[in-house]
């Protein structure tokens, strides 16, 4: 089936005006490029009685720089805006965003539909958890800043409210002392990560970590940070075996995703040689 159940449709003037949407109509969902809702609706896989599209609201585009330096990320900020923006100054952008779906995809499809959509195999949730990314939700009775850590619940699934808008995504200050990577295992008829890792890497005095970012997806029910794998690594030299044991840890205490595509067995042992490869990289952008 290709026809979406019927709906009606709103085109928010402002923010305000969606946000009063999502308040008073349990049925209404927003639709930004459309990329990932369309195509469910009409497999009938989502529904909506109301489509409250934000595609044309101003407030929700563009980066900015922070007075801090930190780089906020509108919502409706395309793939494509964002290969063309200071966020490029990182490596895991560089590598993860060129792959995502086709030109059209690219030219359509946003941050904040890619981060609320929460598609456990997503590539640009596990570079926003690898960098540390927040997330502004805004809705009728106020706006809250929440770590994108903790935000994706489960497949499809975030700590989102209804009744909320993702805003900016807000990016930490680049630093010249950090070098981030992605590497990702293809499905190779979707594009779709089997396994994608993001590592970002900051070092201190002596060539220490002091931060380890590290972005799993594709691998569990969610795109999650790897914790036991960055305790590994911070405060060590990240020598090749230090490397080697923390990346061992990849899928430590999570469940791993079985499928057509790839077992659970294959996907957790390559879940651990693409961290190994992801730190690797980060590593090799600060040499
Ligand atoms: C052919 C194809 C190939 C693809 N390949 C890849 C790939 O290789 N890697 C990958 O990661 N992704 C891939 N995608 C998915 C793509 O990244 C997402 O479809 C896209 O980013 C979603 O953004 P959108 O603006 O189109 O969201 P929409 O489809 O408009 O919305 C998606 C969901 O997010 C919600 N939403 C949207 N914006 C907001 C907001 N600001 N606040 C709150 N909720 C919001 C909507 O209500 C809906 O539930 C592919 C998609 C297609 C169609």
């Amino acid at each position: 089936m290709s026809i979406p159940s019927s709906f009606a449709y709103a085109r928010a003037g402002s923010v305000e005006e969606a946000l009063r949407i999502l308040a008073s109509d349990d049925g209404a969902k927003v639709i930004a490029g459309g990329q990932s809702l369309l195509p469910l609706m009409k497999l009938r896989l989502a529904s909506a009685e109301t489509l409250v599209d934000i595609g044309r609201l101003g407030e929700l585009k563009g980066i900015s720089k922070l007075e801090d330096g930190r780089l906020s990320i509108g919502a409706l900020t395309t793939y494509a805006e964002l290969m063309d923006s200071p966020a490029i100054h990182y490596g895991v952008f560089r590598d993860a965003l060129p792959s995502i779906g086709d030109v059209q995809v690219r030219n359509r499809g946003t941050v904040g539909g890619a981060v609320a959509h929460a598609d456990p195999a997503s590539d640009l949730p596990a570079a926003l958890l690898a960098l540390g990314a927040e997330l502004v939700l805004q809705s009728a009775s106020g706006t809250r800043t929440v770590p994108a850590d903790g935000f994706f619940e489960g497949p499809f699934q975030t700590g989102a409210r209804h009744d909320e808008l993702l805003t900016p995504v807000i990016l930490p200050a680049p630093r010249d002392n950090a070098g981030s990577a992605y590497v990702s295992l293809e499905q190779p008829a979707s594009g779709y990560a089997l396994v994608g890792v993001a590592a970002v890497l900051i070092l201190g005095a002596g060539d220490v970590v002091e931060y380890a970012g590290i972005g799993i997806t594709g691998v569990s029910e969610h795109p999650y940070r790897a914790s036991e794998v960055e305790a590994a690594l911070v405060g060590t030299n990240a020598s090749a075996d230090v490397i080697a044991s923390a990346a061992a840890n990849a899928v430590a205490g999570r469940p791993v995703n079985s499928d057509i595509h790839a077992n659970g067995e294959y996907r957790a042992a390559m879940a651990v040689v693409y961290t190994r490869r992801a730190i690797a990289a980060a590593l090799a952008r600060l040499a």
